[in-house]
């Protein structure tokens, strides 16, 4: 695929030549568990174009990821009957982005002490 990037990993992701956990997939989007959940369920959303962060993004693959997120997010309530869900975004180094492909993390809460914020 011609917009990928050779040297990224979630590029290879895409390309299948590294495993992941597949939550959703469709033309324009994949969703896979994170390989160090944060918690239960802990879920990465990302375009399938390189796209390096939020900045780089057009509008046409914004509404593909958001078109998407709402049921990957509630199929994950249902899976693992989560209390709550954040979703957040880094963008940039200092904001804690440490893979620059952009992406979207799903993030189930079990409430006080799940190990996350
Ligand atoms: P960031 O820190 O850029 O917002 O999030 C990157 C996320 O990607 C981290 O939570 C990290 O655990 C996850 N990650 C990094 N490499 C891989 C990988 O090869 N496979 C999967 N499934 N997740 C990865
Ligand atoms: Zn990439």
């Amino acid at each position: 695929m011609s917009n990928l990037d050779e040297n990224c990993i979630f590029c290879k992701i895409i390309r299948g030549e590294i495993p992941c956990a597949k939550v959703f997939e469709n033309e324009h989007v994949l969703a896979f568990l994170d390989i160090s959940q944060v918690t239960k369920g802990h879920t990465l959303v990302i375009p399938k174009v390189h796209k390096k962060d939020i900045h780089e993004l057009t509008p046409e693959i914004a509404r593909h990821l958001f078109e998407v997120v709402p049921q990957i997010a509630t199929a994950i309530k249902e899976t693992y009957e989560p209390v709550g869900i954040n979703i957040l975004n880094n963008n940039g180094e200092k904001a804690g982005q440490s893979v620059f492909h952009y992406h979207m993390h799903i993030i189930p809460r079990y409430g006080e002490g799940d190990g996350f914020g």
